[in-house]
């Protein structure tokens, strides 16, 4: 193998044990929930999902859980730990 390529590799995976480098600035995602797919955004530090919970509370268990899968590479509150 090319060894600037093996270097690249390298560092590649040097950088992902490093997600505080990672700032998404926004995402699609669909989320399996119990009893229904979900589809959840994220934009400029703004989540959205399609279940009928967020409708009523802005919030939702599929956007705690992506916020705290995401934690550092997303701007905004911070996850719900309680
Ligand atoms: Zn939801």
């Amino acid at each position: 193998m090319d060894s600037s390529l093996v270097r690249k590799i390298e560092k590649a995976k040097d950088y992902a044990l490093q997600p505080e480098r990672i700032k998404f600035a926004q995402c699609k995602a669909t989320f399996k929930g119990n009893n229904d797919d979900h589809e959840i955004s994220y934009e400029a530090g703004t989540w959205r999902c399609s279940c009928h919970y967020f409708s009523g509370h802005n919030t939702c268990s599929h956007i705690m859980a992506m916020q705290i899968i995401l934690e550092g590479m997303v701007t905004g509150e911070r996850p719900v730990t309680a």
